[in-house]
């Protein structure tokens, strides 16, 4: 697997892949891989014929206060992983090759940036936003693959390439989990054995949320009651838990509306774990 660190150098191997005829998957991360990064590489190779991983730590989508300057960072390790998954090239630029000096341009997604986690991390999306539609126009590939872990994220992504006319078909990846159910993610390495222990009930309490939502309970009172049971498990802050449409993230308006999804972020320690599950759709149900 090669590495490359220019945008020049990018574009120049995907282009002579796609001259060649192959087909290109992108897969952008932070670094710091997990299995659940490995996951898309994999998803990007059944459906391309060449896999391409970005690792960017990425400064304007985190706030002042969150953790980019604690972010791990093992570039080493990444790329050794990588290449065991069938990675074909990696894409790992320095700051100044992406925001070099006098940069100026913001991309902006309105609607779907505002709530869930934009709420509460206010900006995070624009810096998102700007990073993807960097990453999709220098590489040119035929795919990029993004979790659903993300799943907000996942949205405004594919809102921005419709909206903006990149040609690359943006696939979603499932969530991979750890054995108690707890998402995979760079930032539970933050996790002390405590709150690890701890950390595992999220996504027990949403799979339960989205059963009763399911089964008609009332919306209101059950992703409240959800909220609390997280708080009395040892959860210092509930950000939100919420049931929202999965394509257009307004609030869902219960069984026979569009398809829903719950979702929820907390806060254990350091770490702010984010998560999210369908509502199992009835027979009948929109
Ligand atoms: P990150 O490095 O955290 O920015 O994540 C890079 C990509 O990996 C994003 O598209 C994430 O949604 C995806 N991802 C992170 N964790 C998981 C997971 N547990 N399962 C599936 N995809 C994931």
């Amino acid at each position: 697997m090669e590495i490359v660190r220019t945008v020049a150098a990018l574009r120049a191997r995907v282009r002579a892949w796609q001259a060649e005829g192959l087909n290109v998957a992108l897969v952008p991360t932070m670094g710091a891989l997990h299995h659940g990064h490995l996951s898309l590489v994999r998803l990007g190779l059944t459906c391309a014929d060449r896999a391409v991983a970005t690792i960017f730590v990425n400064p304007t989508q985190f706030g002042a206060g969150e953790d980019l300057s604690a972010y791990p960072r093992d570039e080493a390790s990444d790329a050794q992983m990588l290449r065991d998954a069938g990675c074909h090239l990696l894409f790992a630029p320095p700051l100044a090759e992406v925001y070099p000096p006098g940069f100026a341009t913001r991309v902006i997604v309105d609607g779907l940036t505002d709530c869930l986690c934009g709420a509460a991390r206010p900006g995070h999306f624009d810096g998102v936003a700007q990073v993807v539609t960097k990453l999709l126009n220098q590489a040119g590939a035929d795919f990029a693959v993004f979790g659903e872990k993300d799943w907000q994220q996942l949205a405004i992504i594919r809102r921005l390439t419709r909206d903006l006319d990149i040609a690359t078909r943006i696939l979603g990846a499932p969530i991979l989990r750890e054995a108690d159910g707890l998402a995979m993610s760079s930032r539970n390495r933050y996790l002390s054995d405590a709150e690890r222990a701890v950390a595992g009930h999220l996504s027990r309490v949403l799979r339960e949320v989205a059963a009763q939502l399911s089964a008609d309970a009332p919306i209101a009172e059950s992703v409240t009651a959800a909220e609390r049971t997280l708080l009395d498990l040892g959860f210092q802050t509930v950000d939100y838990v919420e049931a929202r449409a999965a394509e257009t993230l307004a609030p869902w308006k219960g069984s026979g509306a569009p398809a829903g999804r719950v979702f929820a972020a907390a806060w254990l320690g350091r770490a702010r774990l984010i998560d999210n599950f369908p509502i199992p759709q009835t027979p009948g149900s929109g």
